[in-house]
C-alpha cells in the first residue's frame, strides 16, 4: 500500500464529521428516506478489493449485495482496472454518431458471439446479431421498447402499439421502463403520467423440481389475452428465469417457451430484460438460453462491464434489424441515441469481462458456489421459524421473512423485520445485505469464494436472532 493512500485516508478520517454532514444534506441517495438515513453515521466507502469494501473509518464490509446486483469479479479486479487504464490512456470518449471506435466494434462482436455460444443447442441458429449501446439498464429497456414500436410501424402493423408485461415485474426507472414495470409502490405516484400496458401473472416456482399447478391457469389466461389483443400488441417484455426487484421470484419452468410460442403465433416480439439475469447471474451468460428460448430483443446492463462502469446494451435479431433498412428520406433508421452510447472506457471493461468469463470459467464458479449457498442456507437459515421458502436461481437469492402470523408476501412497505435482520448483519458482522420489502436478498459478486459464503450465511443466521421472541 502506498504512503499516498495512507495519508489520503488519514485526511478523510479526520474529516469524517464534515463529510458525513455533506452526505446527509448535499447528496441525495436513491430509494432512500433521507431523514431516516441522516439519523445514522453513514458508511462512506473509500476503496474496494474483491468482495470487500473499505470505508473511510477503515472498516471492512462484505459486499453481499454486489453493489446493487452488478458485481461480477468483486471490486477493482486488476485485469479490469488495467483494461480501463489502458483505454483511458488512448481514448476516453468518442461517439458512435457519424464515426465508430475500436472498442465498440470489438465488443459488439464479442457480445454476438457470446449469445451464439449460449444458444448453440437451439433448434435454429441465433440471429441476435445487432448490438445497440446505451448507458444503463433502464435505457436498454427504453431502447428495446422503442425498437419494437418502430419495427411494428415500419412493417405496416401500425395498430401494434401496446405492450404485455407481468405482475411484479421491474424494468427500470425511466418512463417507458416504469410503464412496463408493475411494482405498485415504485410507480403509483407517477401512474397518471405512465402509458397503459396489459399485465399477466408471472407464475412463480420456488422449488426447481416441483412445478406449481397454477401455471396452467396462468398459461390459459395468457394465451386468451394474447389472442384477444393479437393485432394490438407490439411486444411482450419479461424478466426471464427470475424477477429480481420484486424479491427474487423464480419463473415457472417452461413458461418462457409458452410465451414465445404465442408471440410467434400472433406476430408479437419477445423482449427479454436480462439486465439483472445476464452475464451468469443465474448460470448461463444469457438466462433465456436456460430453456433455449431465443427472444427477438435482449436487454443487458448491470454485470456487463463486470459491474465496474455503466453500460446498457440492446441486442436485436436479423428480422428486427431488417425493418430499419431503407433510404434516408424514408426515415426508417432507428430514432434513438445517447451522447455516451458505447463509451470506450465502458467497452474496454466489458470486453475484458467477457474474455475473463471464459478464461476463469465463471459459469462453473457460479454453479459450484450456488450449490454451496443452497446447502448452507438450508442448514443454517431455513429452519428459523420466521424464514419462508428460500428462493434461489444461481447467485440470485431471496429469503422471505414471514410476519408473526406466518404470511410471506407482505409487500415493499412491510420491511421492518427484514430490515432489522439486515441492520444487525451490518452492525455486528459488517455484511451488507439489502431488504426488498420483507425479502432479504443476497446477490454477491459472481466470483465469490466459499469462505465468503460462510461469512454471509453465518452473519444471516446470527442476525435472524433479532426476530426471536425474547431478544
Ligand atoms: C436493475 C434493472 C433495470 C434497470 O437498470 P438500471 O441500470 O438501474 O437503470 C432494468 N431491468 C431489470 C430486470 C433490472 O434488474
Amino acid at each position: 500500500m502506498s504512503d499516498n493512500r495512507i495519508s489520503s485516508r488519514n485526511v478523510a478520517l479526520r474529516d469524517f464529521p464534515r463529510l458525513a454532514e455533506i452526505d446527509r444534506t448535499n447528496l441525495w441517495h436513491p430509494y432512500t428516506q433521507m431523514r431516516e438515513y441522516a439519523q445514522q453515521d453513514p458508511i462512506i466507502i473509500e476503496r474496494g478489493e474483491g468482495p470487500y469494501l473499505y470505508d473511510i473509518r477503515r472498516r471492512r464490509f462484505l459486499d453481499a449485495f454486489g453493489s446493487m446486483w452488478c458485481s461480477v469479479w468483486g471490486h477493482n479486479h486488476p485485469e479490469i482496472v488495467k483494461a480501463i487504464q489502458t483505454q483511458a490512456a488512448t481514448l476516453c470518449h468518442s461517439s458512435l454518431f457519424s464515426v465508430s471506435h475500436l472498442g465498440a466494434v470489438e465488443l459488439s462482436h464479442q457480445i454476438v458471439e457470446a449469445i451464439r455460444e449460449d444458444f448453440r443447442f437451439a433448434d435454429d441458429p441465433t440471429t441476435l446479431n445487432h448490438v445497440f449501446f446505451s448507458d444503463n439498464g433502464s435505457t436498454a429497456v427504453e431502447v428495446a421498447m422503442k425498437m419494437a414500436l418502430q419495427y411494428q410501424n415500419q412493417i405496416g402493423q401500425i395498430a401494434r402499439t401496446h405492450f404485455l408485461t407481468f405482475y411484479d415485474g421491474y424494468h427500470g426507472d425511466t418512463f417507458g421502463a416504469m410503464s412496463a414495470s408493475s411494482i405498485d409502490v415504485f410507480r403509483q405516484k407517477f401512474a397518471p403520467s405512465l402509458f397503459k400496458v396489459t399485465n399477466q401473472s408471472y407464475p412463480m416456482q420456488v422449488d426447481p423440481d416441483e412445478k406449481p399447478d397454477n401455471w396452467r391457469m396462468a398459461d390459459r389466461n395468457l394465451e386468451a389475452t394474447m389472442a384477444g389483443m393479437s393485432n394490438k400488441l407490439a411486444a411482450v417484455i419479461i424478466e426471464p428465469v427470475v424477477q429480481g426487484a420484486s424479491g427474487m421470484r423464480p419463473l415457472c419452468e417452461d413458461y418462457l417457451g409458452r410465451i414465445k410460442k404465442y408471440c410467434r403465433e400472433y406476430g408479437i416480439l419477445l423482449i427479454t430484460d436480462e439486465v439483472f439475469t445476464g452475464f451468469c447471474r443465474t448460470g448461463p451468460m444469457i438466462a433465456s438460453s436456460t430453456e433455449m428460448v431465443e427472444p427477438d430483443i435482449i436487454c443487458l446492463g448491470k454485470g456487463i462491464t463486470g459491474g465496474e462502469l455503466p453500460m446498457g446494451v440492446t441486442v436485436a435479431s436479423d428480422q428486427v434489424w431488417q425493418a430499419f433498412q431503407g433510404e434516408w428520406t424514408e426515415l426508417r433508421h432507428f430514432l434513438h441515441g445517447h451522447t455516451f452510447s458505447g463509451n470506450p472506457l465502458a467497452c474496454a471493461a466489458a470486453s475484458r469481462n467477457l474474455q475473463m468469463i471464459n478464461e476463469y470459467k465463471l459459469k462453473e464458479n457460479v454453479k459450484a458456489r450456488s450449490r454451496e449457498f443452497n446447502y448452507a442456507l438450508r442448514r443454517e437459515v431455513a429452519k428459523h421459524p420466521r424464514v419462508g421458502a428460500i428462493r434461489q436461481r444461481g447467485l440470485a437469492i431471496g429469503i422471505p421473512i414471514k410476519d408473526a402470523k406466518g404470511a410471506e408476501d407482505a409487500g415493499y412497505l412491510a420491511r421492518a423485520d427484514a430490515n432489522r435482520v439486515c441492520a444487525s448483519a451490518l452492525a455486528n458482522h459488517r455484511v451488507i445485505l439489502r431488504p426488498l420489502g420483507n425479502v432479504i436478498t443476497i446477490v454477491p459478486p459472481l466470483a465469490i469464494e466459499t469462505e465468503h459464503i460462510e461469512e454471509i450465511v453465518h452473519a444471516l443466521e446470527d442476525s435472524l436472532k433479532v426476530l426471536d421472541p425474547k431478544s
